[in-house]
């Protein structure tokens, strides 16, 4: 195993599940965020979520065992011994970005630092650093104890030995790596996030209701989840960004973020994690 030791940034919903899987894989782990509330919040959806597991045969160990492995911390000195940490917090370039910074510097030299990040450029955030051999991208799905796949992204500068690093951790959560050129938003955000964005524009035309886009959407393409009730899952901050690096990205029309989304957003209806977005929680 290369990894012994792994950080986690963020302890929201990506982060809590990526910490619930890397801990499940028998790694210890540090799980970092600015908010006491948020690693709260974390430990006991990960308990609840390993409870479930076990009742459902899918975990050997107890969920007590699992969490044993589970340090949490507000401060980001702690990850100095982790041999990879994996950023999950908000999808924002300027917070990323001082993250990257600082963990370049107290991290040590061969540690690989890893984003969560749907959108932005790894490639960029690697040059932030003095080891952009060592910078990677590595997006898990929502929800991460549930999605197989995780997009494995190569920044420019990403060295061969940091992707086979990478591809085994993420294989030995039971993962199924998938390489990804470093292009806005990478290849499943690039194609779902549009398709959100359209319903978001058909809504506001006033084309159908919430429930109605959203069963058409089940019932006539079989998607497992209406694109409405996706986007408030994923969390409509987060889509937001997610068109506006399209958007800049490419500078084609096609990706203009739907004006009735930076509203909800302004509104502060963020989705499930605020209570409210196209439905209430
Ligand atoms: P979230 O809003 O649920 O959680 C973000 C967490 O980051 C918060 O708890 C916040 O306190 C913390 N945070 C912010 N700045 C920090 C800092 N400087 N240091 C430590 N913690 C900090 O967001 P999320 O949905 O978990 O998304 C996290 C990342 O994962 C984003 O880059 C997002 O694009 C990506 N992602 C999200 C999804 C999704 O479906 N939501 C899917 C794949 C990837």
């Amino acid at each position: 195993m290369s990894f012994q030791q792994i950080g986690v940034i963020g302890a929201g919903q990506m982060g809590r599940g990526i910490a619930q899987v890397m801990a499940t894989a028998g790694y210890e782990l540090v799980l970092v965020d600015l908010s006491e509330n948020a690693l709260h919040m974390a430990l006991s959806v990960i308990e609840s979520s390993l409870t479930k597991l076990q009742d459902k045969g899918l975990i050997e160990e107890r969920p007590s065992a699992v969490l044993g492995r589970i340090r949490c911390e507000t401060s980001m000195n702690v990850l100095a011994d982790c041999d990879l940490v994996i950023e999950a917090a908000t999808e924002n370039e300027e917070i990323k970005n001082k993250i990257f910074k600082q963990l370049d510097e107290l991290c040590k030299p061969d540690a690989i630092l890893a984003s969560n990040t749907s959108s932005l450029s790894i490639t960029r955030l690697a040059a932030t650093t003095s080891r952009p051999d060592k910078v990677i991208g590595m997006h898990f799905m929502n929800p991460v104890p549930v999605l197989a796949l995780v997009e494995v992204i190569n920044g420019l500068r990403t060295s061969a030995e940091t992707t086979e690093k990478v591809v085994e951790a993420a294989k030995r959560a039971g993962k199924e790596p998938i390489p990804v050129k470093d292009k806005a938003a990478f290849v499943l955000n690039r194609i779902l996030l549009p398709m959100i964005n359209e319903a978001i524009f058909a809504l506001d035309e006033g084309c159908a209701d919430v429930e109605q886009i959203d069963s058409i959407m089940k019932l006539g393409a079989s998607h497992p989840i209406g694109p409405l009730a996706l986007a408030d899952l994923i969390g409509l901050d987060t889509c937001l960004s997610i068109m506006n690096v399209l958007y800049e990205n490419f500078g084609d029309s096609k990706y203009r973020p739907a004006p009735y989304l930076r509203q909800m957003v302004d509104a502060g209806y963020l989705g499930r994690k605020s209570g409210r977005g196209f439905y209430e929680y």
